[in-house]
């Protein structure tokens, strides 16, 4: 047996990046829409046809910037889980996440402005590609 090819990557790890390569195509949008006004979320058309959604909810726990990321680790969450509500002795209203605004990333990325300030997050199309949020992707099952 070679050992050529053989990566050791932890079962968290394996999980959270799969190795795949995904096509080009299936990481191109061919559309983008926000659906800011609406509050629905992002809806993007990939070049292969496929199309994902996802709430702004979704998106924003799943901000990919190091501190979210780190956030996330510390507390186990996977991208798109909502973290746990904060133990404090005032319930405190939160609105529900929406973006201010959203721009383009060079041709890899979008990010959003979001309602709370937060704006770091870089969602590349691979990132949003590989936690697509439609009811036949693996990644919506985990
Ligand atoms: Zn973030
Ligand atoms: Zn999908």
């Amino acid at each position: 047996m070679s050992h050529e090819g053989i990566r050791l990557v932890s079962a968290d790890e394996a999980r959270r990046e799969p190795e795949r390569e995904l096509p080009r195509e299936a990481v191109t949008p061919a559309k983008v829409k926000v659906q800011q006004s609406t509050g629905e979320g992002l809806e993007i058309e990939w070049k292969d046809g496929h199309r994902s959604r996802w709430s702004f909810a979704w998106l924003r726990s799943a901000c990919p910037c190091a501190t979210c990321h780190e956030e996330r680790e510390a507390q186990g969450r996977l991208p798109g889980e909502a973290r746990s509500k904060p133990t404090t002795l005032l319930p405190m209203y939160e609105a529900p996440a929406r973006p201010e605004s959203a721009s383009p990333v060079g041709n890899y990325a979008i990010s959003f402005k979001w309602n709370d300030g937060h704006a770091s997050g870089i969602y590349s199309w691979d990132y949003l590609r590989r936690h697509c949020g439609c009811a036949t992707c693996p990644a919506a099952a985990e």
